[in-house]
């Protein structure tokens, strides 16, 4: 352009003759069309601006967002990315990064570099060449503007007035010093403020990298954390599997256990003597299905899987249950327990009872437990729909440093350890876990404060919305029949033992039965037995549950109603193609109450009931507990000092003569069963201190 100019101007004012005067515009044209190229060629095409054609990722201009043709399109080195021919021009933060050497800043400082002695490279780098880079612009015009001056004043003197001639040249050759002054000064402060700007701009720069590498690399953590997280949740899935197998190992089993153990209490003619042992096993069942029940809890709530059975729950009821519970136990103990109410309870809450049950049985468990003398304090308040429970104890306290971690997994600490030594039964370290868990789980808060030596208190505040209009909870019934056509029920189960126990539980009803060993055997039975009602086991071997639901289902063999009877707790979470509801699941052991009402409920039957039985949440009446007279204590305390077991069972023999003494009794067998005769001195030295006469 700059060739191109020169020659077409100095064509119009008539440097080349007054022929080539017309042709300037064409020699402009055709100046440039051939300097181009020339220029090109001397330069090695180095600031030519189209670069190379390269593989056009993507069609879309990274700044403006439009689609063009990749012709259009090139790399940006600065945004790493295709840009238009548009946006490229008109982008001015890229510093001209695609064509590093094409400013005229660093086309100058090249030229220099050659010109200059190598010496004169580091005032070069300072600013050096840019300083003369703009005092090359400057002083040509500056030149040329105080040549017209002075030519104007020399035109307008007299001639040959050399005296004022020699004045004027001199006062103008000032004059071009003094501006000559001034514009190196604004052109060394051009450049100090052009160096300062470059040298912010490229701090700047430093620090956007540095933060572009500190996002990447934070990407990449969060990639590798990400990856972490997915290998910690296989495994945990890994571990919800292993023990919902081993839950299923164990329920299938207890299921028989604990529902043989439910028929014979249910039978009247099964001797007293007996019944005793019937209960063992019931509570022993229970303990471990607790157990069983317990690590699942901890892996369903940890998979985020367990899921709150809200209802309503007669509130004081509950407590009454709660203090029935615990009271016979501390009294067994020889230690108190008091039951402490704050104001009014509500008729009725709305919560999950199983886990509101689990977590006071768990405090209230190790405060009795724990405590050897003294007592246990349970305080219930209710409030604004708040409910607060205090459990407090006079027991052996939690030092502080156990104080920390008592509500870790398998954390025991030295209160069990000392009641272990005592002969009891030591716990998992598992209950205080699960409670702090499932508070959590329902919005509550679990606090615990403790001094060893004097006692604990844990507080756990509910929130526990009140019901209002409750109806009058049904009473339980005992059902011995039911009334109209016979239904006929389906039982397949691959274990012989669980399929009996329905059978011995429904065929006394009045329902007819068949077995079926396997998914298979049940579909062979459909179309010969026409069941109304199907109980169907999950895992079996070969055709398992759901394949034999699909099957009945989508071949349409029948329409029977279908309750699955599981010991995987983890089936009832599923999602199913087959349509069973959540409240189609009935997990091993199966609760009788549970499956009847099922039953009845879906086969609309109306139910003969033997007689009325209370409601289980109301408080069983409490056993009667009388102390023997004080000869008969005083006897049995001076075989307790001696230690001798055998004396002290004679002795306890001589005492359950009188049937009104069998509690006391009992309770003293079992303590000293576990040799815990310090309890059984203060269970005396109570009883004795009861008697006015006595010593
Ligand atoms: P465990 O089933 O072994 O009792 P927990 O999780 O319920 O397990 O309790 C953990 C530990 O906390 C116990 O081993 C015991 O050392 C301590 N602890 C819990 N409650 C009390 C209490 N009321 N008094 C003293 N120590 C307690």
């Amino acid at each position: 352009m700059g060739i191109a100019s020169l020659l077409s101007v100095a064509a119009y004012v008539g440097l080349f003759g007054e022929s080539v005067q017309p042709w300037a515009t064409f020699i402009a044209l055709g100046a440039a069309l051939i300097t181009s190229p020339l220029i090109a060629w001397a330069t090695g095409g180095r600031y030519y601006l189209a670069r190379p054609a390269n593989p056009v990722i993507g069609h879309t201009c990274c700044i403006c967002g439009k689609d063009y043709e990749s012709e259009d399109l090139a790399h940006c080195p600065a945004y790493q990315e295709q840009i238009c021919s548009l946006c490229c021009s008109l982008d001015a933060r890229c510093d001209d990064l695609c064509k590093p050497h094409a400013r005229l800043g660093a086309q100058w400082g090249g030229l220099l570099q050659r010109l200059l002695p190598g010496s004169a490279r580091p005032y070069l780098d300072a600013g050096l060449g840019h300083y003369l880079l703009l005092m090359v612009g400057i002083l040509p015009v500056l030149g040329l503007l105080i040549g017209l001056l002075y030519y104007q004043e020399v035109l307008a003197l007299p001639a040959g007035d050399l005296a004022r001639l020699d004045a004027l040249r001199a006062s103008f050759l000032k004059m071009s010093a003094g501006l000559l002054l001034i514009a190196g000064v604004v052109a060394w402060w051009l450049v100090l403020t052009h160096k300062s700007r470059q040298v912010a701009q490229e701090e700047s720069n430093r620090q956007t990298e540095l933060l572009m590498r500190e996002i990447e690399s934070h990407r990449r953590t969060d990639e590798l954390l990400q990856k972490a997280k997915e290998t910690a949740d296989q495994a945990n899935q890994a571990k919800s599997r292993y023990i919902s197998a081993i839950s299923h190992e164990l329920r299938t089993p207890l299921n028989s256990i604990l529902g043989y153990a439910q028929i014979l209490d249910a039978d009247a003619e099964i001797p007293e003597n007996r019944r005793q042992a019937v209960n063992v096993i019931r509570r022993s069942g229970d303990h471990l299905l607790s157990l069983i029940e317990g690590t699942l809890d901890i892996a369903r709530i940890e998979g985020g899987k367990l899921t709150l059975d809200l209802r309503p729950l007669d509130f004081p009821g509950f407590a009454q249950e709660i203090v029935a519970m615990f009271e016979p136990q501390a009294r067994g103990k020889g230690i108190s327990f008091d039951y402490q109410q704050i104001g009014e309870l509500p008729a009725s809450v709305r919560t999950d009872p199983r886990r509101l049950r689990q977590i006071l049985i768990n405090l209230l468990g190790n405060a009795v437990k724990f405590t050897a003398s003294g007592g246990v304090v349970l305080r219930l308040k209710y409030q604004r729909e708040i409910a607060q429970f205090e459990i407090e104890d006079s027991g052996p306290g939690i030092p502080p440093e156990e104080l920390e971690r008592i509500f870790e997994p398998f954390s025991r600490g030295s209160a069990a350890q000392a009641s272990a030594s005592s002969g009891a039964a030591g716990g998992t370290g598992l209950g205080l876990t699960i409670a702090k868990m499932l508070t959590d789980l329902m919005g509550g808060e679990m606090k615990v404060e403790s001094r060893p030596g004097q006692g604990s208190l844990f507080q756990v505040r509910l929130y526990l919305p009140q019901i209002h209009n409750v109806q009058a909870a049904s009473p339980r019934i005992r059902r011995v029949g039911y009334v109209g056509v016979r239904q006929r029920l389906l039982i397949v189960d691959n274990e012989a033992t669980d399929r009996e126990f329905l059978v011995n539980l429904l065929e006394p009803l009045g329902f007819q039965l068949a077995q079926a060993a396997s998914g298979q055997e049940c579909l062979d039975q459909i179309p010969r037995f026409k069941p109304h009602l199907i109980c169907m086991d999950l895992a079996m071997p070969g055709m398992d549950g759901w394949e034999t639901i699909r099957r009945l289902r989508e071949g349409g063999l029948s329409d029977a109603e279908i309750v699955i009877i599981s010991a995987n707790a983890f089936d009832q979470g599923n999602d199913n193609e087959v349509g069973m509801r959540a409240e189609d699941f009935i997990t091993k052991p199966v609760r009788i109450d549970d499956l009847l009402s099922w039953i009845g409920q879906r086969l609309k039957l109306e139910w003969v009931s033997a007689d009325v039985a209370p409601e289980p949440a109301s408080a069983p009446p409490p056993t009667e507990w009388r102390t023997p007279p004080p000869d008969a204590l005083r006897a049995l305390r001076a075989q307790i000092e001696l230690g001798y077991p055998r004396g002290i069972s004679g002795k306890l023999e001589d005492i359950a003569a009188d049937p009104a003494h069998r509690e006391f009794v009992e309770v003293m067998r079992r303590l000293a069963k576990q040799f815990q005769f310090d309890s059984m001195q203060e269970i005396i030295r109570k009883a004795l201190a009861e008697h006015p006469h006595a010593t």
